[in-house]
C-alpha cells in the first residue's frame, strides 16, 4: 500500500454549520461550494443532510463536514446534535429580506447556547445579486458583524460570488485556532 493515498486521509476534520431562516439559500449556498451547482426551486427534502470537501489550507489537508438543516429550522426544531462538535457556523439572511436579519440575533443566541465559546461565526448576508431589491445595508451588516465580533461577507450563491471565500475564511480562521492550540 505504500505510496498509495486514500481517499479519505486528512490532516483535519472540522465540523461546520449553517443557520439562518427558511429560504436564505443555505442549501445552495452548500450545494455551490460543494459541488458548484444551483438550484432555483426550494427543495422540500426535511432531515438534517450534510455535505463535505477536502481542501488545502496552509498545505493541510481539511476535510469540511458542512451541515445544513434541510428545512428543519421552520419549525425550530433544530435538535443539539445539529450543533454538536461544531467548530464553525454560517449565519446566514437574506438581503432581500430584512425578517431574515432580524432573526439573526435569535439564531446566534441558540448557536452560542450549544456550542463552544470559541467557535467561528461568519455573517453572511446571501442573494447579493439581487441588488435591487436589497433591504439589509452592507452597513447594518457590518455593524451587527462588528457588534457580536463574528466575520461578515456578502454572497450570492446564485453567481457563486464569495462562497468561496466564505467558507474558506472560516475554516482558515478554525485552522489558526486548532493549530495554535496544538503546539
Ligand atoms: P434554504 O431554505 O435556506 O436552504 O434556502 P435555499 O437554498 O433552498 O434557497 C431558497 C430560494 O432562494 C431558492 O429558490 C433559491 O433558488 C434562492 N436562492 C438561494 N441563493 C440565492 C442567491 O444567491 N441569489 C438568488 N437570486 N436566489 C437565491
Amino acid at each position: 500500500m505504500s505510496g498509495y493515498k486514500a481517499d479519505d486521509e486528512y490532516d483535519y476534520l472540522f465540523k461546520l454549520v449553517l443557520i439562518g431562516d427558511s429560504g436564505v439559500g443555505k442549501s445552495n449556498l452548500l450545494s455551490r461550494f460543494t459541488k458548484n451547482e444551483f438550484n432555483l426551486e426550494s427543495k422540500s427534502t426535511i432531515g438534517v443532510e450534510f455535505a463535505t470537501k477536502t481542501l488545502n489550507i496552509h498545505a493541510k489537508i481539511i476535510k469540511a463536514q458542512i451541515w445544513d438543516t434541510a428545512g428543519q429550522e421552520r419549525y425550530r426544531a433544530i435538535t443539539s446534535a445539529y450543533y454538536r462538535g461544531a467548530v464553525g457556523a454560517l449565519l446566514v439572511y437574506d438581503v432581500t429580506r430584512s425578517s431574515t436579519f432580524e432573526t439573526a440575533g435569535r439564531w446566534l443566541k441558540e448557536l452560542r447556547d450549544h456550542t463552544d465559546p470559541n467557535i467561528v461565526v461568519m455573517l453572511i448576508g446571501n442573494k447579493s445579486d439581487l441588488r435591487h431589491l436589497v433591504s439589509v445595508s452592507t452597513e447594518d451588516g457590518k455593524a451587527f458583524a462588528e457588534k457580536e465580533s463574528l466575520y461578515f461577507m456578502e454572497t450570492s450563491a446564485l453567481e457563486a460570488t464569495n462562497v468561496e471565500n466564505a467558507f474558506t475564511e472560516v475554516l482558515t480562521q478554525i485552522y489558526h485556532i486548532v493549530s495554535k492550540r496544538s503546539v
